[in-house]
């Protein structure tokens, strides 16, 4: 795997479980487990149409906060691969891993 990245933020700024002390984003605006569709499929897959997939190595999703809050991660993951057809890297706490919710991932 090479390191060229293509990062797509699926989730509101500072928006997290947790508020760590260490956090890059500083004091978390909204602290919250409950997960919700932040940004439509839709959306995303408009801003993933504007990528040359030979110009990346990985996906890299991300949420300037916990990107495993988005109840629509299933698709948004289904879709990066299909479209793009790299490996998906989600940079996550893991906080929600055990939360299927409505669209297991
Ligand atoms: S889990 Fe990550 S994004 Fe959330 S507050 Fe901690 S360092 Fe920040």
């Amino acid at each position: 795997m090479g390191d060229r990245s293509a990062s797509i933020r699926i989730g509101p700024i500072s928006t997290c479980p947790f508020n760590c002390v260490y956090c890059q984003l500083g004091n978390i605006q909204c602290q919250t487990t409950q997960r919700q569709v932040f940004v439509s499929t839709e959306h995303i897959q408009r801003s993933l149409k504007r990528i040359d997939p030979a110009t990346v190595d990985v996906v890299t999703l991300s949420g300037s906060g916990e990107p495993t809050l988005p109840l629509n991660l299933a698709d948004i993951i289904t879709c990066a691969r299909a479209q793009l057809n790299r490996p998906v890297v989600i940079l996550t706490s893991g906080a929600l891993l055990g939360d299927r919710g409505e669209q297991p991932f």
